[in-house]
């Protein structure tokens, strides 16, 4: 097996909408970045590419690059799986944590979880997302900022067995 984590952190601003796992929060800030800046998306598709050894989103995906202003992180995280699909492996489990003081997330990870699924083809009981909070401390307690934290695990490719 191989092990990824993925780490991302973004400012929150007015005149954004909340974007987190594909799914639109509703919140009066939203996430400042080049794509929809869902940070949730961004440290799954980097653990991704950890864990297959493909370097990072920011190499993939440059901020430079127009095409990807504005884009669905999902659809980053569509074409980092099919790069870890064309190298053989297969995703097993997925764990992530947003560091967010407000707003509360309780009540949005169950649909957060359905969306990756969708995408990432994986049961929604082999994705875990969890929320927590700064204890009202630095940027993120501020409610300045989010962070988020995530770890994946895929299977390597099976090596064929000579009879
Ligand atoms: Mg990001």
């Amino acid at each position: 097996m191989r092990i990824g984590n993925g780490y991302d952190f973004h400012r929150l601003v007015e005149g954004r909408p909340l974007i987190l796992g594909g799914i639109e929060i509703p919140y009066h800030l939203g996430l400042l970045g080049h794509s929809d800046a869902d940070l949730l998306t961004h440290a799954i598709t980097d653990a991704l590419l950890g864990a297959a050894c493909l370097g990072d989103i920011g190499q993939h995906f440059p901020p430079s690059d127009p095409q990807w202003k504005g884009v669905s992180s999902l659809l980053l995280l569509e074409k980092v799986l099919e790069l870890v699909h064309a190298k053989d492996f297969t995703l097993s489990n997925v764990d992530a944590v947003v560091v967010a003081e407000r707003p509360k997330l309780a009540a949005h990870i169950p649909g957060i979880r359905e969306s990756l699924s969708k995408v990432l083809g994986l049961p929604v009981d082999r994705l875990s997302v969890k929320a927590t909070t700064q204890e009202g401390l630095g940027p993120i307690g501020e409610g300045l900022a989010m962070a988020c934290y995530a770890v994946v695990l895929l299977n390597e490719p099976q090596p064929i067995l000579a009879m």
